[in-house]
């Protein structure tokens, strides 16, 4: 199999009968053999109808119905684990993505890089509540991954097969794939791509994801950089602020001990107390950290380095 396509769906009903037709129209001119894979997450609305009926008419498509709504990421999730293409393109089902960008996406990948990302550069979304947010998110997920493009959020992506396979996506991370791919050593290129006003069907989301954003993207700054040595963060601080307070008590010991000055009634006791007892609790948490780290890696059997090739010894 050449390209599988993935597409999360949820209550799109309106939607998948003009998209398919649009996608096939695209896929067939390529030229190359393809799959389409829709993972509906438990829609109510007769998606899975619709599905149904696709599947029947079109030997091209699979269908995964997940038991129940587990969310966007948990169905690309579904989709990517199940495409069996050496190309894997994703895309939201709501027709806000263009399908005709498809062909432009695989031409970079065959450039040679392992993901190619889409950039909303136009977006046909409500200000306030949609693009505002995304600027401030775009900004702020750039400062801290180490992956630098405009647009973290466009669905519309396509994936070398090792890197679609290799990502382990949790929580709303659909958002960090640029920053997770690129933690994979993944080669990341954004091209310019379409993107439509929604005409059928309504957003999932409302202006809450904001704050989960910011917690998700607390996760993935930690994970891709500190998930092998948690102690370095927790310890640094701890010994800081317990290094504070340790000195703050010997000023305060040698006052009253050599000087006899009353410290009964000085809050700075408190202050210095509180210090030397979040540090010893920091470097602990550091500690325990260190632990779950090794049963994260292990018992995953994930390594904590990734080869990109094994060149073996050629037999003399
Ligand atoms: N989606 C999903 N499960 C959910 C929410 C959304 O599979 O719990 C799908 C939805 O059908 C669409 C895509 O994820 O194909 C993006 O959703 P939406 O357009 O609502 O998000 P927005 O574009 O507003 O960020
Ligand atoms: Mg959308």
């Amino acid at each position: 199999m050449d390209i599988s396509v993935v597409l999360p769906v949820y209550n799109e009903s309106g939607n998948l009968d003009p998209l398919h037709e649009e996608l096939n129209e695209v896929l067939e001119e390529l030229g190359r053999s393809y799959e389409i894979i829709y993972v509906d997450d438990g829609s109510t609305d007769g998606s899975k109808d619709k599905l149904r009926a696709i599947h029947d008419r079109d030997s091209h498509v699979r269908v995964l119905l997940l038991r129940r709504n587990f969310g966007q990421t948990a169905a690309v999730s579904a989709g990517l684990d199940h495409a069996t293409g050496e190309v894997v393109v994703t895309l939201d089902s709501d027709r806000q993505n263009d399908p005709h960008d498809i062909p432009r996406l695989l031409d970079k990948l065959d450039e040679g890089f392992d993901v190619v990302t889409g950039w909303r550069k136009e977006r046909k979304d409500d200000l306030l509540l949609r693009r505002l947010p995304s600027i401030v998110a775009n900004y702020l997920i750039r400062r801290t991954t180490n992956v630098r493009v405009h647009d973290y959020g466009c669905m519309l992506k396509a994936y070398r097969r090792e890197i679609a396979h290799g990502m382990r996506l949790y929580g709303e991370m659909h958002r960090f794939i640029p920053a997770i791919a690129g933690d994979l050593g993944a080669s990341i290129c954004e091209i310019v791509v379409n993107h439509r006003p929604r005409v059928s069907g309504t957003s999932k989301y409302g202006i809450s994801r904001v704050a989960r954003v910011l917690l998700d993207l607390a996760t993935v700054k930690f994970l891709s950089s500190f998930s092998t040595r948690p102690i370095h963060v927790f310890g640094v601080l701890g010994l800081v602020l317990g290094g504070i307070g340790g000195a703050l008590l010997a000023v305060l010991g040698f006052e009253r001990i050599f000087l006899g000055i009353e410290i009964g009634n000085r809050p700075i006791v408190l202050l210095a107390l509180l210090l030397v007892m979040t540090g010893v609790q920091l470097v602990t948490m550091g500690l325990l950290g260190e632990m779950l780290a090794r049963t994260y890696h292990e018992s995953q059997g994930k390594p904590i380095y990734l080869l990109a090739e094994d060149l073996e010894r050629r037999a003399e």
